[in-house]
């Protein structure tokens, strides 16, 4: 048997898909973000990154560093095993206590990663109702899909925040049924946002549970960077949101909070909780002060948006096609995978401009796109270098530009 031959079947059909992936071998600079240096196949480079998710730079910020240093050096690396087995370290402890003041909630979870504390989360959470109805919303990230599969209860999928959608398979599941509404709140391919505000309305006309993923949020909007719930002024209404210290944090981890009884269900349920590793108890202090640092200071996230807003006037002013997106993020399309992917490697290879194609299956086909997230350190020099990098890329591989009068409407 070549087993060997199945492996290469596989890989060959993503080529012939044009769908295989190449990643670059990146090495970030603490204190010069968003620069960094490419181990490229001819030498190290430097480069400027405009893709990445630690979307404030907080994974550089001297606080964090700090914190992950000090602890590290006074605790040493490790958790040293499950919570089960092997107890709860303190920084873990604070940093739990940091999330459900965030968020505004009795208690809060950590897991190893945001798609754990998904996939874990809505599976145990599922699996505790009886007779659950999971209503899910159609754009849902991957992990939010695989907990919704392994809760293994019926489960109906909206149309992508069409609460008119959401309302009428809430009043065919009838009354009595428990339900439970998974959905995220910040859309992080389109960039578009969730009503969260009618989604409760309607959760508590139906007797429905809510479930909210703010991982692109949390950190990034709100007074205190407690998400979109909080900048709407619904996040007492949200029975459960859960969130990443990888993003806007800059770490490592994923959460969810909510009342006492529902976190400590999952605590004592959830496989994915019970046999895995606690955190190490640097991360946690990196993150319980990167979360603290959010909280107060307010320059990162407005220095974000106006990042982001002057990114999007810059490139739809050239004629780039940028799509419509209410937030930080700046997709521009592309509609065509290798095309994307020839975009990218021109960027990264005659400009030094590192932006990851976003192709099948993490969009639909016929949407490639490069994702652009600017930081609060991307100043105007960058930007217009992106402007000009992208037009000349454009050329070059025949991608249309819109009228720029028409842009400029
Ligand atoms: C990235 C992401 C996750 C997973 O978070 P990690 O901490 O990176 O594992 C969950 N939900 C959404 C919507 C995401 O984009």
């Amino acid at each position: 048997m070549n087993y060997s031959q199945f492996f290469q079947t596989a890989l060959n059909r993503l080529h012939d898909e044009r769908r295989y992936r190449v990643f670059a071998d990146l090495e970030r600079i603490a204190g010069r973000f968003p620069h960094a240096t490419w181990h490229s196949p001819k030498g190290s480079r430097n480069v400027v990154i405009w893709c990445s998710n630690d979307y404030l730079g907080m994974g550089q910020h001297p606080k964090v560093v700090g914190a992950m240093v000090e602890t590290a050096t006074r605790v040493g690396t490790g958790a040293g095993g499950t919570r089960n087995i092997a107890g709860t370290h303190h920084p873990l402890v604070q940093l739990e206590a940091e999330l459900a003041d965030l968020h505004g909630k009795e208690a809060s979870l950590l897991f190893t990663s945001g798609y754990v504390s998904n996939q874990t989360g809505i599976s145990t959470l599922a699996k505790l109702i009886p007779n659950c109805l999971i209503l899910s919303d159609a754009l849902n990230h991957n992990s939010m899909i695989e907990g919704v599969r392994q809760a293994g209860c019926e489960r109906q999928i909206f149309r992508h925040n069409d609460v008119a959608h959401l309302e009428e398979l809430l009043i065919a599941a009838g009354p009595d049924r428990p339900k439970l509404v998974v959905c995220e709140s910040l859309y992080s391919m389109d960039g578009d946002v969730a009503p969260l505000g009618k989604i409760c309305d309607l959760a508590e006309k139906y007797g429905a549970m809510t479930y909210v993923d703010e991982v692109h949020a949390v950190g990034m909007y709100g007074p205190r960077g407690g998400g979109i719930a909080e900048r709407d002024g619904v996040m007492h209404r949200i029975d459960v949101l859960e969130g990443t210290l990888a993003k806007a944090f800059g770490c490592l981890g994923g959460y969810i909070a909510g009342r006492a009884e529902i976190i400590d269900a999952v605590r004592s349920y959830a496989p994915g909780f019970i046999f895995t590793t606690a955190l190490p108890p640097a991360i946690c202090s990196a993150a319980t002060a990167a979360i603290r640092h959010l909280k107060t200071s307010t320059w990162e996230r407005e220095r974000h948006q106006d990042r982001a807003a002057r990114t999007k006037a810059i490139l739809t002013a050239a004629g780039l096609p940028v799509m419509s997106s209410d937030t930080h993020i700046v997709p521009l399309f592309v509609g065509d995978p290798e095309k994307c992917k020839r975009a990218s490697d021109l960027l990264l290879e005659d400009h030094g401009i590192y932006i990851q194609p976003i192709n099948y299956p993490t969009v639909a086909k016929g949407t490639e796109r490069l994702r652009i997230t600017p930081s609060p350190y991307h100043d105007d020099g960058l930007i217009d270098a992106l402007a000009e990098a992208l037009l000349q890329v454009w050329d070059r591989l025949g991608l249309p530009l819109h009228q720029k009068s028409l842009a400029a409407e």
